[in-house]
């Protein structure tokens, strides 16, 4: 059983394509984690694909095998916490904005659902010590407010958004490989906003 408190955001540390979804079934059934009432073996309740595609491996709430807690106030997060893998490895590559939207959504139904608060929605790395998932996908998240499905923004402020949200999280605490995607970023900001600027 699950009780539902927390949400806990993972990154698949993969940078395969598509269809992670059955990669990581293949993997944590090898890993023997146990067989959902959905019939998968995938260990989260949640995966976002790249594209935004949202697979569901679990009821929320069932057990869940994805937090191996480390210390208070994050114990037994696989019956307290409904797990979310975003496929990617942010160590390397950017969230995309199409798993953005779709985790805004995602999250935003399952904390109105279970009465989550925010503070409740977590990082992997919070519980345990461990990079996972690479950047911090709540905060990245939630500088997405304003991108209302009904209105949606142009694609091209969106997206510029995003390398902005991405670019000032990694300012705050970088090693040298951030440094350079943050250079990157940077780069592709500049571009982004002579585009904007021409499209007014
Ligand atoms: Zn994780």
């Amino acid at each position: 059983m699950n009780s539902c408190e927390y949400i806990v955001l993972h990154h698949s540390a993969s940078t395969q394509r598509i269809d992670q979804f059955s990669s990581i079934n293949a993997y944590h059934k090898r890993q023997g984690f146990p067989l959902s009432h959905r019939g998968f073996y995938v260990g989260y309740h949640y995966v976002i694909e790249k594209n935004g595609h949202v697979c569901i491996a679990r009821e929320d709430d069932e057990t869940g095998s994805h937090t191996v807690s480390m210390w208070p106030p994050y114990w037994d997060m696989n019956r307290r916490g409904i797990g979310i893998c975003l496929a990617g490895d942010f160590t390397k590559e950017a969230v995309s904005l199409e798993q953005l939207q779709s985790l805004r959504e995602l999250v935003d139904e399952l904390r109105a659902k279970h009465g989550i608060p925010l503070e409740k929605v977590i990082l992997h790395r919070q519980a345990k010590s461990t990079s996972c998932p690479g950047v911090d996908l709540v905060y990245l998240m939630e500088s997405m407010t304003g991108t209302k499905p009904s209105q949606p923004l142009p694609f091209k402020v969106q997206l510029a958004q995003v390398v902005k949200a991405i670019a000032r999280y990694l300012s705050r605490q970088r090693t040298p490989t951030e440094d350079a995607r943050l250079r990157q970023l940077e780069r592709k900001e500049d571009r982004l906003e002579v585009l904007i600027e021409e499209e007014k």
